[in-house]
């Protein structure tokens, strides 16, 4: 019976110690709100087993122990109710442990002297450690080579030494890998604020880098293959790079050996000071600057380039280099000075060839002169017939060669454009009346007919070159009757179009000589193109006039067409503007 007491006893206060313990459970659980290491199975099934005690004791009237099971059941009951109350709220039941396990990256945290205190899953198992336990307690020196772990160790230090968080970019070695993260590292701090370690989290960024990498390595090899020499530089001439090009051209054995250089450090640089000041100014003015640039290369040649050098700008927009692209021009340069020196010979030797000319036509004037003046002397005092044909025989061959010789050096007076281009007043039908008179032996002396004819509504006066029209029609007409043995030439002017101030004179030559076939009609005005060789004997000439025909109306604006048929005669249509003068002059 004592025994049975003594059971009771220890039950009694048993139950009632189980009740209490559920209070701080109840209240860790409200507090928190969060049911993380609270089993509701287990709660619940004491709270089955309290309530069939409780059953058990009613029926036995044992009314202690049913009390000492309500309470027991109240404070287990609570629990109960509450785990069920926070089990609905997901995220609430999410520990910070859980998160932080969850986070791709390494978050870490360690003592003043470098041993880890925790880290989050895919930290120490990315190491290949097996748990979390594990982890703890190893230090850099455990998970990185020792220069690794020497380099972290001094980030450690700075950051707990100033108290400032740092970012930096670490390339690490661990299990034979080699891997870059981006650490964000920030003292950690106990409740008194004392700095105790180091709270890290880094990023492995290999593969973005690696990425960023190659498109640079890409653009790199772009450049460096670029043709012509390429190179940066920043404000104060510093070089940051350039192309291979650049590098061979001064002198550098790698493209990364101009880094860091100015002009005066470059050996292939003799004429730095002529370059400074150039990239100086497109850096202080903003403007793109294209300049022929002196250098003397490596081998000590002296070279020309070519540059165009333009502003480098940040993402604000201001400048913080230049840029600058120079091509090797001195092939170019040199074949340019060479054409320049032969273009002067050769203007020199066409002056010389003008004088000659002059001089010559003077000098060969000044004695056929004499010698047809005095054989027309002879000819006049002569009583002999016989010796006067002999005596009119040098005259007309004198004349003759005086006559080519003046059309020889007229044409080449010509070709050098020395002659020049009159705008005066003439009277136009006067100058056509003139002019066939003066062709009228020649024609006679072929047996043809000249015929003229003026049309009334010509202009008495008018206004141009007078000289150029009047030797394209002597030219025209004179072919026309060289090259017809029997029928007639004609001149026909008459005005083609006028208004108040301006006229259009038509001329038309025709002949009812040789002819000119279709294919030659075009030809026929280019220099020394003749149809018929003056070797023949039958046509004398040179091929030059209709040349001149055609440069002179060119020069007055004119016209010329011809239509022809072989056998038949040739008609060549001359169209001439002329200006009318304000005052009606003489008349035509
Ligand atoms: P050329 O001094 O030989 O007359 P041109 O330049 O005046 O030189 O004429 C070039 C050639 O055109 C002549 O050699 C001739 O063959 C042809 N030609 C020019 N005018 C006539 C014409 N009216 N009738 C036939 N052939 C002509």
């Amino acid at each position: 019976m004592i025994i049975k007491d003594i059971i009771e006893s220890i039950f009694s206060i048993a139950l009632f110690i189980n009740a209490i313990l559920f209070v701080p459970q109840a209240i860790r659980i409200f507090k928190e709100k969060s049911t993380k290491g609270v089993s509701f199975s287990t709660f619940f099934g004491f709270l089955l087993i309290q309530l069939t005690v409780v059953l058990h004791g009613l029926l036995i009237r044992d009314y202690l122990l049913v009390f000492g099971y309500i309470v027991s059941m109240i404070t287990c009951g609570s629990v109960v109710v509450l785990i069920l109350m926070y089990k609905k709220n997901k995220t609430a039941n999410i520990e910070l442990e859980d998160i932080l396990d969850q986070l791709p990256g390494h978050i870490y945290w360690k003592d003043a002297d470098g041993v880890m205190l925790g880290a989050n899953k895919q930290n120490w198992q990315d190491f290949g450690v097996s748990s979390l336990e594990e982890f703890k307690g190893k230090t850099d020196y455990d998970l990185f080579s020792k220069e690794d772990a020497d380099q972290l160790v001094l980030v450690d230090q700075e950051v707990m030494r100033t108290g400032k968080p740092t970012v930096a970019e670490e390339w690490l070695t661990s299990q034979g890998q080699h891997t870059l993260y981006l650490s964000h590292k920030a003292p950690l701090r106990d409740k008194d604020q004392n700095i105790i370690g180091i709270l890290g989290v880094s990023v492995d960024i290999t593969s973005s880098k690696k990425e960023t990498v190659e498109k640079l390595e890409l653009l790199e090899n772009v450049i460096a293959a670029t043709p012509g020499n390429v190179y940066w530089l920043d404000t104060d001439g510093v070089y940051l790079g350039c192309n291979d090009n650049e590098a061979e051209a001064v002198g550098l054995s790698s493209r990364k050996d101009i880094v860091g250089k100015r002009n005066v450090d470059i050996p292939g640089f003799v004429i730095p000071e002529a370059l400074d000041p150039i990239n100086q100014e497109v850096m202080q003015t903003g403007r793109t600057v294209t300049v022929e640039e002196p250098a003397v290369l490596k081998d000590g040649t002296e070279a020309v380039f070519l540059s165009n050098k333009v502003p480098l700008r940040n993402q604000e927009g201001s400048i913080v280099g230049m840029v600058g692209i120079s091509i090797d021009i001195t092939e170019r340069k040199k074949q340019e000075e060479e054409s320049q020196r032969a273009r002067e010979a050769a203007e020199s030797a066409n002056r010389a060839k003008t004088e000659f000319l002059a001089n010559m036509r003077h000098d060969f004037r000044t004695p056929f002169v004499g010698i047809l003046g005095m054989a027309q002397l002879l000819e006049s005092d002569e009583s002999d017939p016989v010796k006067r044909e002999e005596l009119a025989c040098i005259t007309q061959s004198a004349q003759a060669l005086l006559d080519q010789l003046n059309e020889i050096l007229e044409f080449i007076q010509l070709e050098d454009g020395i002659l020049p281009i009159f705008d005066k007043q003439f009277a136009l039908v006067r100058m056509v009346n003139d002019l066939v008179e003066m062709m009228r032996p020649s024609a006679r002396s072929q047996g043809l007919r000249l015929n003229v004819h003026c049309d009334d509504a010509l202009p008495m006066q008018v206004v141009g070159d007078r000289q150029r029209i009047h030797r394209v029609l002597v030219n025209l007409l004179s072919n026309a009757i060289k090259f017809t043995q029997k029928g007639e030439v004609s001149l026909d002017v008459s005005v083609a179009k006028m208004d108040q101030d301006r006229a259009v004179i038509q001329f038309i030559i025709k002949d009812t000589g040789i002819g000119i076939p279709p294919d030659k009609q075009e030809i026929i005005f280019e220099k020394f193109n003749r149809l018929t060789s003056s070797y023949s004997g039958v046509y004398a000439g040179k091929g030059l006039g209709l040349r001149m025909v055609k440069r002179f109306l060119d020069e007055i604006n004119g016209e010329v067409h011809v239509t022809s048929e072989v056998g038949k005669g040739s008609v060549f249509t001359v169209l001439v503007p002329y200006k009318l003068p304000l005052l009606a002059g003489e008349k035509p």
